[in-house]
Protein backbone atom coordinates (compact mmCIF):
# COMPACT_ATOMS: atom_id res chain seq x y z
CA UNK A 1 0.00 0.00 0.00
CA UNK A 2 2.93 2.22 0.87
CA UNK A 3 1.07 4.32 3.50
CA UNK A 4 3.03 2.72 6.33
CA UNK A 5 6.24 2.70 8.15
CA UNK A 6 8.06 0.45 5.56
CA UNK A 7 9.52 -1.87 8.37
CA UNK A 8 5.13 -2.62 9.53
CA UNK A 9 4.47 -3.67 6.19
CA UNK A 10 7.60 -5.49 5.72
CA UNK A 11 6.68 -7.96 9.00
CA UNK A 12 4.60 -11.07 9.23
CA UNK A 13 2.43 -9.57 12.72
CA UNK A 14 2.31 -11.87 15.64
CA UNK A 15 -0.09 -14.53 16.09
CA UNK A 16 -1.19 -15.71 19.29
CA UNK A 17 -2.36 -19.26 19.83
CA UNK A 18 -5.87 -19.73 18.45
CA UNK A 19 -8.67 -18.65 20.70
CA UNK A 20 -12.20 -20.37 19.83
CA UNK A 21 -14.58 -18.55 21.08
CA UNK A 22 -16.91 -21.14 22.31
CA UNK A 23 -16.58 -23.62 25.17
CA UNK A 24 -16.06 -27.01 23.27
CA UNK A 25 -12.29 -27.13 23.12
CA UNK A 26 -10.28 -28.36 26.27
CA UNK A 27 -7.83 -25.90 25.48
CA UNK A 28 -4.23 -26.58 26.49
CA UNK A 29 -1.82 -24.78 23.94
CA UNK A 30 -1.54 -20.82 25.09
CA UNK A 31 -1.05 -21.83 29.03
CA UNK A 32 -3.87 -20.28 30.67
CA UNK A 33 -4.39 -21.64 33.97
CA UNK A 34 -6.88 -24.77 34.12
CA UNK A 35 -8.41 -23.58 37.19
CA UNK A 36 -10.72 -20.00 38.45
CA UNK A 37 -8.72 -17.28 39.85
CA UNK A 38 -8.75 -16.51 43.42
CA UNK A 39 -12.72 -15.43 43.71
CA UNK A 40 -11.81 -12.48 45.32
CA UNK A 41 -10.49 -10.74 42.46
CA UNK A 42 -14.13 -10.75 41.14
CA UNK A 43 -15.56 -9.72 44.27
CA UNK A 44 -12.85 -6.49 43.89
CA UNK A 45 -13.88 -5.49 40.44
CA UNK A 46 -17.51 -5.55 41.15
CA UNK A 47 -17.00 -3.24 44.37
CA UNK A 48 -14.70 -1.20 42.11
CA UNK A 49 -17.45 -0.72 39.60
CA UNK A 50 -20.32 0.25 42.08
CA UNK A 51 -17.78 3.03 42.44
CA UNK A 52 -18.52 4.12 38.85
CA UNK A 53 -16.13 4.33 35.82
CA UNK A 54 -16.06 8.27 35.28
CA UNK A 55 -13.01 9.27 36.77
CA UNK A 56 -9.06 8.22 34.68
CA UNK A 57 -7.59 5.56 37.49
CA UNK A 58 -4.46 6.15 38.86
CA UNK A 59 -1.96 6.33 36.31
CA UNK A 60 1.10 4.42 37.93
CA UNK A 61 -1.16 1.92 40.22
CA UNK A 62 -0.25 3.24 43.70
CA UNK A 63 -2.20 0.60 45.71
CA UNK A 64 -0.95 -2.35 43.56
CA UNK A 65 2.60 -1.38 43.31
CA UNK A 66 2.65 -1.29 47.48
CA UNK A 67 1.25 -4.54 48.31
CA UNK A 68 3.24 -6.26 44.51
CA UNK A 69 6.32 -4.62 47.14
CA UNK A 70 5.63 -5.82 50.01
CA UNK A 71 5.10 -9.38 48.53
CA UNK A 72 8.07 -9.45 46.61
CA UNK A 73 10.23 -7.91 49.41
CA UNK A 74 10.96 -4.22 47.55
CA UNK A 75 9.87 -0.74 47.76
CA UNK A 76 6.91 0.39 45.57
CA UNK A 77 8.78 2.51 43.70
CA UNK A 78 10.68 -0.58 41.84
CA UNK A 79 7.36 -1.66 40.18
CA UNK A 80 5.98 -0.49 37.40
CA UNK A 81 2.25 -1.92 35.69
CA UNK A 82 1.57 -3.24 32.53
CA UNK A 83 -1.28 -3.74 30.11
CA UNK A 84 -0.20 -7.55 30.52
CA UNK A 85 3.32 -8.00 30.44
CA UNK A 86 3.20 -7.83 26.78
CA UNK A 87 2.84 -4.12 27.32
CA UNK A 88 5.42 -3.87 29.60
CA UNK A 89 7.82 -6.11 26.64
CA UNK A 90 6.76 -3.26 24.43
CA UNK A 91 7.74 -0.02 26.70
CA UNK A 92 10.91 -1.56 27.17
CA UNK A 93 11.55 -2.32 23.75
CA UNK A 94 10.43 1.60 22.80
CA UNK A 95 12.15 2.66 25.96
CA UNK A 96 16.14 1.16 25.26
CA UNK A 97 16.17 0.29 21.15
CA UNK A 98 16.25 2.61 18.27
CA UNK A 99 15.51 2.57 14.63
CA UNK A 100 18.70 0.37 13.85
CA UNK A 101 19.96 -0.92 16.96
CA UNK A 102 19.44 -4.43 17.75
CA UNK A 103 17.67 -6.38 20.60
CA UNK A 104 18.88 -9.82 21.69
CA UNK A 105 16.81 -13.03 22.13
CA UNK A 106 17.20 -16.79 22.28
CA UNK A 107 15.52 -18.90 19.71
CA UNK A 108 13.90 -20.62 19.86
CA UNK A 109 11.81 -18.36 22.72
CA UNK A 110 8.61 -16.81 22.78
CA UNK A 111 8.40 -14.79 19.37
CA UNK A 112 6.28 -12.00 20.13
CA UNK A 113 10.09 -10.73 20.83
CA UNK A 114 11.26 -10.46 17.20
CA UNK A 115 7.72 -8.94 16.13
CA UNK A 116 8.23 -6.13 19.08
CA UNK A 117 12.21 -5.35 17.65
CA UNK A 118 10.27 -5.10 13.71
CA UNK A 119 7.79 -2.37 14.74
CA UNK A 120 10.93 -0.79 16.36
CA UNK A 121 12.72 -0.63 13.12
CA UNK A 122 15.26 -2.74 15.16
CA UNK A 123 17.16 -5.62 14.43
CA UNK A 124 16.31 -9.35 16.49
CA UNK A 125 19.90 -10.94 17.02
CA UNK A 126 19.23 -14.56 17.42
CA UNK A 127 20.96 -16.61 19.57
CA UNK A 128 20.02 -20.10 19.96
CA UNK A 129 20.09 -22.65 22.67
CA UNK A 130 21.93 -25.46 22.97
CA UNK A 131 20.54 -28.71 21.91
CA UNK A 132 20.14 -29.62 25.74
CA UNK A 133 18.69 -26.22 26.25
CA UNK A 134 21.76 -24.72 28.01
CA UNK A 135 22.22 -20.90 26.93
CA UNK A 136 25.55 -20.59 25.24
CA UNK A 137 28.01 -17.96 27.02
CA UNK A 138 27.75 -15.74 23.91
CA UNK A 139 24.47 -14.49 24.63
CA UNK A 140 26.56 -12.21 26.96
CA UNK A 141 28.92 -10.94 24.17
CA UNK A 142 29.09 -6.80 23.81
CA UNK A 143 28.52 -4.98 20.93
CA UNK A 144 28.33 -1.41 19.89
CA UNK A 145 24.58 -1.65 18.64
CA UNK A 146 23.14 -3.86 21.58
CA UNK A 147 20.51 -1.75 23.66
CA UNK A 148 18.10 -4.72 25.34
CA UNK A 149 18.40 -8.34 25.81
CA UNK A 150 15.16 -10.42 26.27
CA UNK A 151 15.19 -13.79 28.22
CA UNK A 152 12.35 -15.73 29.09
CA UNK A 153 12.97 -17.96 32.50
CA UNK A 154 11.44 -20.47 32.61
CA UNK A 155 12.12 -20.82 29.02
CA UNK A 156 8.95 -20.91 26.64
CA UNK A 157 8.37 -23.28 24.71
CA UNK A 158 10.93 -25.39 26.78
CA UNK A 159 10.05 -24.21 30.57
CA UNK A 160 13.72 -24.86 31.43
CA UNK A 161 15.52 -22.06 32.85
CA UNK A 162 19.36 -20.85 32.79
CA UNK A 163 20.93 -20.85 36.30
CA UNK A 164 20.84 -17.94 38.31
CA UNK A 165 24.96 -17.63 38.22
CA UNK A 166 24.92 -18.04 34.67
CA UNK A 167 22.25 -14.72 34.43
CA UNK A 168 24.42 -12.92 36.69
CA UNK A 169 27.29 -13.37 34.47
CA UNK A 170 25.83 -12.70 31.13
CA UNK A 171 23.88 -9.59 33.06
CA UNK A 172 28.00 -8.33 34.23
CA UNK A 173 29.13 -8.61 30.30
CA UNK A 174 25.88 -7.38 28.33
CA UNK A 175 26.53 -3.87 27.51
CA UNK A 176 23.01 -2.95 27.98
CA UNK A 177 20.31 -4.13 30.07
CA UNK A 178 18.76 -7.54 30.64
CA UNK A 179 14.94 -8.33 30.88
CA UNK A 180 14.23 -11.30 32.45
CA UNK A 181 11.00 -12.60 31.05
CA UNK A 182 9.43 -14.23 34.66
CA UNK A 183 5.90 -15.02 32.93
CA UNK A 184 6.15 -18.42 34.58
CA UNK A 185 8.51 -18.50 37.62
CA UNK A 186 5.36 -18.72 40.44
CA UNK A 187 5.39 -22.41 38.50
CA UNK A 188 9.12 -22.83 39.19
CA UNK A 189 11.47 -23.58 42.43
CA UNK A 190 13.43 -20.02 42.04
CA UNK A 191 13.17 -16.61 40.73
CA UNK A 192 15.52 -13.68 40.04
CA UNK A 193 14.13 -10.84 42.10
CA UNK A 194 17.20 -10.81 44.10
CA UNK A 195 19.26 -10.15 40.68
CA UNK A 196 17.21 -6.78 40.43
CA UNK A 197 18.66 -5.38 43.67
CA UNK A 198 21.99 -6.32 42.75
CA UNK A 199 22.09 -4.72 39.61
CA UNK A 200 20.42 -1.90 37.65
CA UNK A 201 20.98 -3.80 34.34
CA UNK A 202 18.37 -6.80 35.37
CA UNK A 203 14.94 -6.69 34.90
CA UNK A 204 12.45 -8.59 35.95
CA UNK A 205 8.96 -9.07 34.44
CA UNK A 206 5.84 -10.63 35.40
CA UNK A 207 2.69 -11.49 34.88
CA UNK A 208 -0.91 -12.17 35.99
CA UNK A 209 -2.26 -14.37 32.91
CA UNK A 210 -0.74 -17.95 33.71
CA UNK A 211 0.12 -18.28 37.21
CA UNK A 212 -3.07 -16.20 38.99
CA UNK A 213 -5.51 -17.24 35.81
CA UNK A 214 -6.48 -13.36 34.75
CA UNK A 215 -5.19 -14.12 31.14
CA UNK A 216 -8.20 -12.27 30.02
CA UNK A 217 -8.04 -9.35 32.64
CA UNK A 218 -4.62 -8.12 30.98
CA UNK A 219 -2.22 -7.01 33.38
CA UNK A 220 1.70 -7.82 33.93
CA UNK A 221 4.26 -5.56 35.59
CA UNK A 222 8.38 -4.94 35.79
CA UNK A 223 10.21 -4.65 38.79
CA UNK A 224 13.65 -3.07 38.61
CA UNK A 225 15.59 -0.40 40.07
CA UNK A 226 13.91 2.81 40.63
CA UNK A 227 15.82 5.04 38.04
CA UNK A 228 14.79 2.44 35.67
CA UNK A 229 11.41 2.65 36.06
CA UNK A 230 11.20 6.70 36.57
CA UNK A 231 12.23 6.59 32.26
CA UNK A 232 10.14 4.19 31.64
CA UNK A 233 7.22 5.57 32.94
CA UNK A 234 7.75 8.40 30.74
CA UNK A 235 7.16 5.43 27.90
CA UNK A 236 4.21 3.69 29.13
CA UNK A 237 0.77 5.20 28.00
CA UNK A 238 -0.53 7.68 30.95
CA UNK A 239 -3.25 5.39 31.67
CA UNK A 240 -2.11 2.31 30.75
CA UNK A 241 -4.21 -0.04 33.23
CA UNK A 242 -7.43 0.57 33.91
CA UNK A 243 -9.10 0.73 37.02
CA UNK A 244 -11.11 -2.58 36.55
CA UNK A 245 -7.88 -4.27 36.21
CA UNK A 246 -6.00 -2.41 38.66
CA UNK A 247 -8.95 -3.68 41.39
CA UNK A 248 -8.81 -7.05 40.25
CA UNK A 249 -4.78 -7.06 40.22
CA UNK A 250 -4.43 -5.83 43.50
CA UNK A 251 -6.92 -8.38 45.03
CA UNK A 252 -4.84 -11.28 43.13
CA UNK A 253 -1.19 -10.36 44.44
CA UNK A 254 -2.78 -9.92 48.11
CA UNK A 255 -4.14 -13.59 47.86
CA UNK A 256 -0.76 -15.80 47.91
CA UNK A 257 -2.47 -18.04 49.45
CA UNK A 258 -4.27 -19.22 46.01
CA UNK A 259 -1.33 -18.95 44.16
CA UNK A 260 0.79 -21.48 46.49
CA UNK A 261 -2.12 -23.65 46.27
CA UNK A 262 -2.20 -23.25 42.37
CA UNK A 263 0.90 -24.26 42.02
CA UNK A 264 1.15 -27.30 44.21
CA UNK A 265 -1.50 -28.70 41.69
CA UNK A 266 0.13 -27.94 38.80
CA UNK A 267 3.34 -29.12 39.57
CA UNK A 268 1.74 -32.47 40.77
CA UNK A 269 -0.10 -32.42 37.11
CA UNK A 270 3.31 -31.71 35.26
CA UNK A 271 5.09 -34.36 36.65
CA UNK A 272 2.67 -36.78 35.92
CA UNK A 273 2.84 -35.33 32.15
CA UNK A 274 5.90 -35.15 31.66
CA UNK A 275 6.37 -39.31 32.54
CA UNK A 276 3.56 -40.21 30.38
CA UNK A 277 4.45 -38.21 27.47
CA UNK A 278 8.22 -40.21 27.94
CA UNK A 279 6.78 -43.34 28.68
CA UNK A 280 5.20 -43.10 25.00
CA UNK A 281 8.63 -42.39 23.86
CA UNK A 282 8.51 -38.82 23.41
CA UNK A 283 11.52 -36.34 24.60
CA UNK A 284 10.63 -34.22 27.80
CA UNK A 285 13.16 -31.26 29.56
CA UNK A 286 12.29 -31.07 32.79
CA UNK A 287 9.72 -28.03 32.96
CA UNK A 288 9.89 -25.24 35.94
CA UNK A 289 7.01 -24.28 33.69
CA UNK A 290 2.69 -24.92 33.86
CA UNK A 291 3.77 -26.37 30.24
CA UNK A 292 5.79 -29.43 29.02
CA UNK A 293 7.39 -29.15 25.73
CA UNK A 294 7.56 -32.98 23.36
CA UNK A 295 10.21 -33.68 20.80
CA UNK A 296 10.09 -37.00 19.01
CA UNK A 297 12.79 -37.27 16.03
CA UNK A 298 11.14 -39.14 13.30
CA UNK A 299 7.90 -39.20 14.20
CA UNK A 300 5.98 -36.13 12.45
CA UNK A 301 4.24 -34.16 15.60
CA UNK A 302 1.81 -31.73 13.01
CA UNK A 303 -0.35 -34.78 12.95
CA UNK A 304 -0.39 -35.54 16.32
CA UNK A 305 -1.66 -31.94 16.76
CA UNK A 306 -4.52 -31.77 14.03
CA UNK A 307 -6.05 -35.31 15.06
CA UNK A 308 -6.30 -33.60 18.86
CA UNK A 309 -7.82 -30.64 17.20
CA UNK A 310 -10.72 -32.69 15.73
CA UNK A 311 -11.07 -34.23 19.04
CA UNK A 312 -11.43 -31.19 20.42
CA UNK A 313 -8.83 -30.67 22.41
CA UNK A 314 -6.25 -27.83 21.17
CA UNK A 315 -2.12 -27.85 22.15
CA UNK A 316 0.26 -25.80 20.07
CA UNK A 317 2.60 -27.56 17.42
CA UNK A 318 5.42 -25.20 17.01
CA UNK A 319 8.47 -25.26 14.39
CA UNK A 320 11.36 -23.78 14.21
CA UNK A 321 12.93 -24.01 11.01
CA UNK A 322 16.47 -25.95 10.88
CA UNK A 323 16.27 -26.03 14.62
CA UNK A 324 13.66 -28.23 16.40
CA UNK A 325 9.89 -28.86 15.92
CA UNK A 326 7.66 -30.37 18.89
CA UNK A 327 4.36 -30.08 20.59
CA UNK A 328 4.00 -27.92 23.79
CA UNK A 329 0.82 -28.77 26.52
CA UNK A 330 -0.48 -26.66 28.56
CA UNK A 331 -0.66 -28.23 32.08
CA UNK A 332 -4.93 -28.58 32.62
CA UNK A 333 -6.64 -30.02 35.56
CA UNK A 334 -5.92 -33.99 35.75
CA UNK A 335 -8.88 -34.99 34.08
CA UNK A 336 -8.15 -32.68 30.66
CA UNK A 337 -4.67 -33.80 30.65
CA UNK A 338 -5.68 -37.44 30.85
CA UNK A 339 -8.03 -36.64 27.95
CA UNK A 340 -5.10 -35.47 25.81
CA UNK A 341 -2.79 -38.16 26.07
CA UNK A 342 -5.48 -40.47 25.87
CA UNK A 343 -5.71 -39.41 22.26
CA UNK A 344 -1.80 -38.84 22.10
CA UNK A 345 -1.59 -42.72 23.17
CA UNK A 346 -4.53 -43.88 20.94
CA UNK A 347 -2.86 -41.86 17.79
CA UNK A 348 0.48 -43.64 18.64
CA UNK A 349 -0.75 -47.13 18.14
CA UNK A 350 -2.96 -46.37 15.23
CA UNK A 351 0.22 -45.13 13.60
CA UNK A 352 2.75 -47.01 14.60
C1 LIG B 1 2.26 -15.49 28.14
C2 LIG B 1 3.60 -14.83 28.07
C3 LIG B 1 3.73 -13.45 28.24
C4 LIG B 1 2.55 -12.53 28.08
O1 LIG B 1 1.84 -12.32 29.14
P1 LIG B 1 0.65 -11.26 29.14
O2 LIG B 1 0.80 -10.68 30.48
O3 LIG B 1 -0.59 -12.06 28.96
O4 LIG B 1 0.86 -10.24 28.07
C5 LIG B 1 4.99 -12.89 28.28
N1 LIG B 1 6.08 -13.66 28.13
C6 LIG B 1 6.01 -14.99 27.93
C7 LIG B 1 7.26 -15.78 27.76
C8 LIG B 1 4.76 -15.60 27.89
O5 LIG B 1 4.67 -16.91 27.63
Amino acid sequence: MGYFRPEIEAIAGYKPGEQPQGGKFIKLNTNENPYPASPKVAEAIRQRLDQGLEKYPDPVGTAFRIRAAEVLGVEPDWILCGNGSDDILTILTRGFVGDGEWLRLPTPSYILYKTLAEIQGADSEEIPFNADWTLPESFGTASNHLKLAFLPNPNSPSGTVVPKSQLRSIADSLPCPLLIDEAYADFADDNCIDLVKENEKIMVSRTLSKSYALAGLRFGFLVAQPQMIEQLTKVKDSYNCDALSLAGALAAIDDQKWVAENKAKVVVTRANMTQRLRNMGFTVPDSQANFVWATRPGVKLKPIYEFLKQNHVLIRYMQYPGITEGIRISVGTDGQTDVCLDLIEQYLQQNS
